[in-house]
């Protein structure tokens, strides 16, 4: 989804737009989108920065921080954010080029004449990722010993003697 800075310099554009499961890749081995993303925002120009404001939903995928497995999440976020135009590259004081770095605020940067939304909804959807999450409250996780999940089913160790076999493997992968 791009915007266009020229659409913009004649009014404000209104994005309205349910991107199917996946659409958005979040780059990341941790998280999936799972849902469609629905997107109602306006973008318009500020001087020379282009401003997005509005609000996203979606249903992102990702582990069970105790049971490990798989589990929603929905995710509803509003923003206004502002992009600046930018030169990516500057000239450093020895003549060679760096990258220019991102502050950390919601002020973004758009090269030549427009913005490529998805890389925004992307950030958008990391930053409300929880680094753990549990799939119900109560999650029982895996046994400690032989891995079995709790949740679903049971197993003979009892909390006391290790099965061999099992602390063999740990031995093994260290
Ligand atoms: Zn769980
Ligand atoms: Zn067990």
């Amino acid at each position: 989804m791009l915007i266009a800075l020229k659409d913009l310099a004649v009014q404000p554009v209104v994005i309205s737009e349910v991107l199917r499961a996946g659409a958005i890749d979040l780059r990341s081995p941790d998280f999936r989108q799972v849902g469609v993303l629905i997107v109602e925002a306006v973008a318009s120009l500020v001087s020379d920065e282009i401003r997005v404001q509005g609000e996203l939903q979606v249903r992102i995928e990702m582990e069970c921080s105790r049971c490990l497995e798989r589990m929603e999440v929905p995710v509803q976020k509003t923003f206004d954010l502002f992009y600046r135009p930018s030169r990516t590259l500057q000239p450093t004081s020895r003549g060679e080029e760096i990258e220019l770095r991102r502050p950390e605020l919601d002020v973004g940067f758009f090269v030549g004449d427009k913005l490529e939304f998805n890389d925004a909804l992307r950030e958008l959807i990391l930053i409300e990722m929880p680094m753990k999450a549990m799939c119900r409250p109560d999650c029982l996780g895996l046994c400690l010993q032989c891995g079995t999940n709790l949740n679903t089913g049971t197993c003979a160790c009892s909390g006391g003697a290790t099965d061999p076999r099992w602390a063999q493997l740990k031995a093994s992968s260290k």
